[in-house]
């Protein structure tokens, strides 16, 4: 065991958590690719996550907090540090008084709008499908099909870097198109209160049904990637512009723009995390030159060292 990490892996240990070195974090993001982190957290609780997130601060431990992995991009190089993973161990979901739905950070979106759909609530049904959980997407502010987070967003449990536990309303969040404050103050979710209206069972399951049916029409979802890869730049759509770039099916190495949907960069087979962040700059370059837009990835690097590239 690397000496820095002991205090971390005894306090985690201490609190139930799962702890495994050198994992593999290809297993841990939608895109496939990635080395092996240091450490790997699979955190039990909240207090656990204080803890945690108190000692790596007092000891100046490098971490980073990862969902269900379907934004990043992790090096090949892996990430030096302690991966403090909120998923399967932090699920719960309840149902609160007057339409309101509580949920643990690691509870996945797509069960968060199945548990709105059995209690008849509206109003999540445009978050179904989305491969995110609940932590990830507030802090992404995730939004599909007309619909963002912070429609149905009431507050958050955070914990923030130096371990003071809060509780965060929406004029707190500054949410706003794939931002949210939570991207510069290094806070971290533990759990969100959604506020939906009861609404026709039968409808809401219409809803649902038809905007999976979109995704699985539209987006290549039979490969690894990290959904859209750039933000809507103003006033465009970025497949669009990158179709119109001649970029349709363009690949480096095993990343590709996505011949379905050219708003997705996919891994094709093999992909590496070099090859996607090279494809991605070409892009960028390439609709720069041709269409005179700059686009902003909306997929978040990690790199193996602070101040590393990939
Ligand atoms: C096929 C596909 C389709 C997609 N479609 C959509 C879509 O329609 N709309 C959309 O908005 N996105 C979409 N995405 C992107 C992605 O699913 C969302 O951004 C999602 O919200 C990310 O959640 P996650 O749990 O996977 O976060 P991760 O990828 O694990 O992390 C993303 C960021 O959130 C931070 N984070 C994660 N958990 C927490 C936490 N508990 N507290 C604080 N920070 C945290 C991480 O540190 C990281 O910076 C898609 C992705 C794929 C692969």
């Amino acid at each position: 065991m690397n000496d820095k990490y002991f205090d971390m892996i005894t306090l985690a240990l201490k609190y139930g958590c799962e702890v495994r070195e050198r994992e593999p974090l290809s297993a841990h993001c939608t895109f496939r690719v990635g080395g092996d982190c240091d450490v790997f957290i699979e955190v039990s609780s909240a207090e656990a996550l204080k803890e945690l997130v108190c000692l790596a601060y007092e000891q100046n431990v490098r971490y980073f907090v990862l969902g269900n992995g379907s934004n990043v991009l992790f090096s090949d190089e892996g990430y030096e540090g302690v991966i403090l993973h909120i998923g399967q161990r932090m699920n719960r979901i309840s149902l609160l008084d007057g339409g309101r739905v509580y949920a643990e950070a690691g509870a996945s979106l797509s069960r968060v709008c199945t548990f709105a759909l059995e209690n008849s609530l509206t109003g999540l049904e445009f978050a179904y499908g989305i491969p995110g959980y609940v932590g990830g997407a507030v802090f992404m502010n995730a939004g599909a099909y007309g619909g963002e987070i912070k429609d149905v967003f009431v507050s958050a449990d955070i914990i923030t870097e130096d371990g003071e536990q809060l509780t965060l309303d929406l004029s707190d969040m500054e949410m706003s198109y794939r931002y949210s404050k939570l991207m510069i103050n290094g806070s971290i979710v533990t759990s969100a209160v959604f506020k939906l209206q009861s609404g026709d069972k039968a409808e809401i399951k219409a809803k649902m049904d038809e905007l999976m049916g979109k995704r699985k029409a539209k987006q290549p979802i039979e490969y690894p990637s990290a959904g859209s890869t750039f933000k809507r730049p103003e006033g465009y759509y970025a497949g669009a512009l990158i179709e119109q770039s001649g970029l349709r099916g363009y690949s480096v190495g095993g990343a590709c723009v996505s011949e379905k949907h050219c708003g997705f960069v996919i891994n094709k087979g093999g992909a590496t995390a070099r090859d996607i962040r090279t494809l991605i700059k070409d892009v960028q370059r390439i609709v720069q030159e041709k269409q005179g837009v700059s686009m902003e990835p909306e997929v978040r690097y990690i790199p193996v060292r602070e101040g590393d590239s990939l």
